[in-house]
């Protein structure tokens, strides 16, 4: 049953009925007698394809209709939830698992910024009129959606690292991370925080490691010690050594500072 305010909105749906196509897996090796290609295509299992988005419906408030760019920003946010769907379920993917694929995004007048219940992403208005350059922030939103976590399944600064670290280290690598106060961040920080660790574990100890995070929190599995078995370091050591990486580049500039002034 639609509600009263359902009916007030705009709306805008969109069906995704394009075929992707995917190249077939390609070896460096290309020097390879034919016969061996013949036999290695024989015990090739096809490459599983990532999910990709079915539906995407686009709701417009009726307050917001209005708003100068309004339509061109949700036609942006489309396109980026469609081409990133398959990639972040890539980068997320977990046994047996296959995220919702019909996505609603709503833009509305509310305070803060955005948020996701189950398939629907809700965007301020006036946050993209303040920011309308902010487009991480719906890679952020589509994360929780493809996380899918159920209740009770681990740490909210574990659901919010994975959501800035696909943001950070996929979608827009080229921002940089704020740096970090080595002596009061704490990895219970949440977001780019907790997110510039997860980088860091990985580029150091575990390049799969978010990959394990996202599966354990799925199946509600997760424990601290799971940062150990990936990497042989509990959890507050290795966030010490990653904090202390910042006292050390800031040692190191303060280092060149004081030559400078001499
Ligand atoms: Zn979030």
């Amino acid at each position: 049953m639609p509600t009263k305010r359902q009916n007030n909105f705009m709306r805008i749906a969109v069906c995704f009925l394009c075929v992707v196509i995917y190249g077939r897996p390609f070896s460096l090796d290309a020097e390879e007698p034919a016969q061996q290609e013949d036999q290695k295509q024989k015990e090739t299992v096809p490459e599983k394809q990532p999910p990709r988005l079915t539906r995407l419906t686009i709701v417009i408030q009726e307050e917001a209709l209005s708003q100068e760019g309004i339509h061109e920003w949700a036609g942006k946010a489309g396109q980026l939830l469609t081409e990133w769907y398959p990639k972040i379920a890539a980068l997320l993917e977990s046994d047996g698992f296959t995220p919702p694929g019909e996505v609603t995004v709503v833009f509305e007048k509310m305070d803060g910024v955005a948020y996701t219940v189950r398939d629907t992403i809700h965007i301020s208005m006036d946050w993209i009129r303040r920011q309308p350059q902010d487009f991480g922030m719906v890679a952020h939103e589509l994360v929780h959606i493809i996380q899918s976590y159920p209740p009770r399944s681990g740490p909210g600064w574990v659901t919010e690292g994975i959501a800035d670290y696909i943001r950070h280290a996929h979608y827009e690598p080229e921002v940089p991370l704020p740096r970090i106060n080595p002596d009061k961040a704490s990895y219970r920080d949440a977001y780019k925080t907790t997110a510039g660790f997860f980088i860091w574990i990985e580029k150091k100890y575990d390049p799969g490691f978010v990959k394990k995070l996202n599966a354990a929190m799925r199946e509600r599995t997760y424990k601290n010690d799971l940062f150990e078995k990936a990497t042989g370091k509990s959890l507050d050591d290795l966030w010490k050594e990653y904090a202390d990486t910042f006292r050390d580049a800031s040692r190191q500039r303060g280092t060149v500072a004081s030559r400078d002034r001499q």
